[in-house]
């Protein structure tokens, strides 16, 4: 077990659909300790880097048109095993396939419309806390 700090993206349809509190709940009542939270408009150039590795797929600008609707909110998370925890607690990427009682199954609709994002190793969430949190901007207390 080792403390692990993850980045989570609330998506549009989390934050249009007035979900926000109600998937905080579940990741403070899992134990998951908030580091650091904002809301942010995402650009072009920043969307692609975030989603480089899905830029060249067809679905692509699929994702951009959705993911530019309303501003997100960025989440570092910090807790044991944060990264592959708060991964269970969404559920598979296909909200369609998530089990009830996951984020994603309970609030999510399909592949792209799945309602956050979320760190998915420990070289991707040291990358990923850089690229949304500036210096002081994660807390510990
Ligand atoms: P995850 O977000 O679960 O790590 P990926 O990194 O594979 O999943 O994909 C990034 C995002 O791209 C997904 O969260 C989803 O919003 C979108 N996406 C993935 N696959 C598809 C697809 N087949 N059609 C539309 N959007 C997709």
């Amino acid at each position: 077990m080792s403390q692990e700090t993850t980045l989570v993206l609330l998506k549009p349809d989390a934050v249009s659909k007035q979900l926000v509190g109600q998937v905080l709940e579940r990741f403070q009542s899992a134990g998951l300790k908030i580091r650091g939270l904002k809301m942010l408009q995402f650009g072009d150039a920043l969307l692609r880097e975030h989603y480089a590795h899905i830029a060249e797929k067809p679905f692509f600008p699929e994702v951009q048109n959705f993911m530019q609707q309303t501003p997100v909110i960025a989440l570092a998370l910090e807790g044991e095993n944060a990264i592959a925890h708060v991964r269970d607690l969404l559920g598979p990427t296909d909200s369609k396939k998530a089990d009830k009682g996951t984020i994603r199954g309970d609030l999510g609709v399909d592949v792209m419309i799945n309602v956050c994002h979320a760190s998915d190793s420990t070289d991707a969430a040291a990358a990923e806390l850089k690229r949304f949190f500036g210096e002081g901007e994660l807390f510990h207390y």
